[in-house]
């Protein structure tokens, strides 16, 4: 027989937005439940991204990401001073590294500035020579209020901050049903061998990967609200000796991705990607998240572009992760979808699809939108 246990509030997933929507419910005064498959939290996507603090420079006007970036990039900042979240400002360079690039940075900037993100300053050759000596540019742009996180250090500040205001976090614990109740949900969980069910009035579906699969076991959910799931893998190469770069390098996107840039950890590690791969199985359980030996033969030649110094072997195979997506690469401007009651009718329960990048910047943006739509 089961157990059976009740809260006001159930947060499926104990990634970067999942914790950071049960921290703000539980300082809601909610009594918050996380239910986590994996042993620990934080072991999906929100470990395997490039823990880049987004000034929100490149998303359409008006969409969530660009509104939960921008807004976002600002709290995130705020809560890793007064935490003690490991980070740093250091700020980005985008380059232009061809001529007939020239009109792409003034459109870059148009799109940043109607963001709300005014802070872009032009950059000469001369001026990117004195900052990265080693960067190959015609001209450029610099992003001052770009940075870098600690992402799982944000985490535990999440979780310690949720656990303050008495939520709880269940590890090794599944959802594997939901059944609309006259009052809320009964949610089954698979717990380390055995089962529960536990009650609540409010469910938030922060699932990543699996956000589709959840959605597709609440039984009052009409399927139409369940949109498709496409993954794009990303894999990244490291950089096998220390980095000539003290700041983070983008070429101007190119249609389909943001280039293959250089991103930096803060103990100064260059990695360079993610790139864009569209996987055939769009099952999250059938990911394979090894990263091919190519890679750095594939990153080489786009690299030399901005970096002449480059060369294959100074390159090895790093990690990758795995966007969700609700569609493939004919959409590339698809945003965040986060569905209330008053999308789909069923109160209390909130469904967060394709929570890509800037999901991590965006994380205590979405975390107040969230608690807004189910109070
Ligand atoms: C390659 C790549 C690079 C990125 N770089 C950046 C970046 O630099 N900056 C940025 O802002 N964003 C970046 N992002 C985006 C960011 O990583 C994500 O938006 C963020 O991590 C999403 O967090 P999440 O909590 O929604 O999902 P996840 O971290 O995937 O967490 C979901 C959790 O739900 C759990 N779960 C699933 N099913 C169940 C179930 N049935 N029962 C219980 N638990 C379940 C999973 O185990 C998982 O722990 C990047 C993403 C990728 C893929």
């Amino acid at each position: 027989m089961n157990d059976n246990f009740s809260c006001d509030a159930v947060v499926i997933g104990a990634g970067t937005v999942g914790l950071a929507v049960a921290r703000k419910l539980a300082m809601a005064g909610l009594e918050t439940m996380i239910l986590e498959k994996n042993e620990h939290f934080g072991m999906e996507t929100s470990a395997r991204n490039s823990e880049v603090i987004h000034a929100g420079i490149y998303y359409p006007q008006d969409s969530l990401k660009a509104r939960f970036c921008v807004r976002g990039r600002d709290l995130l900042y705020a809560f890793c001073q007064s935490h003690g979240v490991g980070h740093k400002k250091l700020g980005k360079l985008i380059v232009t590294t061809h001529a007939d690039q020239a009109g792409k940075l003034a459109g870059i900037a148009k799109a940043a500035a109607d963001n709300g993100v005014g802070d872009l300053q032009p950059l000469s050759k001369a001026q990117i020579a004195t900052l990265e000596p080693d960067l190959f540019a015609v001209e450029g742009l610099f992003s001052p209020s770009t940075g870098i996180i600690d992402s799982h250090q944000y985490m535990l500040a999440l979780l310690g901050g949720a656990e303050t205001h008495g939520a709880s976090l269940a590890r090794k614990a599944e959802v594997t049903a939901i059944a609309k109740m006259p009052d809320g949900y009964a949610l089954q969980v698979a717990n380390d061998g055995g089962s529960f069910v536990l009650n609540a009035r409010i469910v938030i579906n922060s699932a990543g990967l699996w956000a589709q699969h959840i959605a597709g076991l609440i039984d009052a959910l009409p399927r139409r609200f369940v949109p498709p799931l496409r993954l794009a893998k990303g894999n990244y190469a490291i950089l096998s000796m220390k980095s000539p770069f003290q700041h983070l390098v983008y070429p101007v996107p190119e249609p389909g991705g943001l280039g293959v840039h250089l991103t930096l950890d803060l103990g100064g590690q260059a990695r360079f990607g993610p790139n864009v791969q569209w996987l055939e199985n769009n099952d999250p359980a059938a990911i394979d998240y090894a990263v091919p030996p190519s890679v750095p033969q594939q990153f080489a030649p786009l690299i030399t572009k901005y970096w002449p110094a480059i060369r294959e072997e100074m390159l090895t195979p790093g990690y990758s992760g795995v966007r969700p997506k609700t569609a493939g690469p004919e959409n590339p401007n698809q945003d965040f979808q986060i569905d209330g009651p008053a999308v789909h009718g069923l109160p209390g329960m909130v469904n967060l699809f394709a929570i890509e990048s800037p999901g991590l910047t965006s994380s205590l943006a979405i975390a107040d939108h969230v608690a807004g739509l189910v109070s």
